[in-house]
């Protein structure tokens, strides 16, 4: 019987000496917090998206909490997002002081722009859409939106590494966006880790202060802020994935869409709407089912976990 699982992280760090090998020069330097393989892997993350700057912090959370932090979003603000995600968007927001007003979401899974606008108030600070499962939200009416009403964007692109919509890459299109390396991510490392992109030299500058203790030098603190930073042995397997990104990424379309091929003629089985203008990345392979929780057992029983 073939099995399907879940994650297949062992088989993907089968043979760790190669990362090993590089996290021994971390230990042989001493170079632990903020060192150079953190700025390695912030540069290698920045040309990857196709933003100016990256700034690694310690987990995906911490890369929504503090962008919003950054944007200046706390008590008294409202920030629009879907209601579909991981508890971590709404806590982010919720941990700044700011109030989650939910939208509801298109067959993609991602927020209905026709629906955002009902829901700007005056307290309206920021849209977060989330790149749901790796399917981009529709970002260029997203954006022409959050224009009109001189309202911020910050992407949950946690699950949406190398997405892409008309043409540009999720994370390029908000004035900040927050990213999850934690191991059951595209992008995997060995525990917890998130990183921010962002075109804003000022933004930068704020999470530079905001991850590390507000320290702008070795004695000087400008502002009270958190102990967020990139571990460097994580940035270390970071360094290393990376560069295979591409082939995962390809990978996980692949076999997409072999699915969606196989799937296409059972009437029981709904497949999302798949867009020209878009590139999934497929964090998750989702599907609607009638019968979905008699298909569950089913698909257990048979070896395919889901
Ligand atoms: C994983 C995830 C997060 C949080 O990332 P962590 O690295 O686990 O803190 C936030 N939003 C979404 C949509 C996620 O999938």
């Amino acid at each position: 019987m073939i099995k399907v699982e879940y994650s297949y992280l062992q088989q993907q760090f089968a043979d760790p000496d190669p990362i090993l090998e590089s996290i021994k020069t971390v230990v042989a330097t001493g170079d632990y917090t903020l060192g150079k393989p953190v700025q390695e892997f912030e540069e290698k993350f920045a040309a990857l998206i196709g933003t100016r700057y990256a700034i690694g912090v310690n987990s995906g959370t911490d890369a929504l909490f503090l962008s919003l932090k950054a944007l200046e979003i706390g008590p008294g603000d409202e920030v629009i997002t879907a209601p579909n995600t991981f508890i971590a968007t709404v806590g982010a927001i919720v941990a700044t002081g700011a109030k989650p007003v939910f939208v509801d979401v298109t067959q993609e899974f991602t927020l209905d722009p026709q629906l955002i606008e009902s829901a700007i108030t005056s307290r309206t600070k920021a849209i977060m859409p989330v790149h749901y499962a790796g399917h981009p939200a529709d970002m260029t009416e997203i954006m022409e939106i959050a224009h009109r009403h001189g309202i911020q964007v910050i992407e949950d692109a946690c699950q949406a590494i190398g997405a892409q919509v008309d043409g540009r890459t999720a994370g390029t299109y908000g004035a900040a966006a927050g990213f999850s390396l934690h191991p059951l991510k595209n992008l995997n490392v060995w525990g917890d880790s998130g990183i921010i992109v962002t075109d804003s030299k000022s933004v930068r500058d704020a999470l530079h202060l905001l991850r590390n203790h507000g320290l702008c030098g070795r004695d000087e603190v400008k502002i009270f802020g958190y102990n967020s930073r990139l571990d460097s042995i994580q940035a270390v397997v970071g360094n290393h994935l990376i560069q295979r990104f591409e082939e995962i990424t390809e990978t996980r379309i692949k076999w997409a869409q072999t699915f969606d091929r196989a799937l296409a003629s059972i009437d029981a089985i709904t497949l999302p709407p798949r867009r020209p203008n878009k590139r999934t990345v497929y964090h998750l392979y989702m599907i609607a089912v009638e019968r979905r929780d008699e298909l569950l057992v089913h698909l257990q029983q048979k070896g395919i976990e889901a």
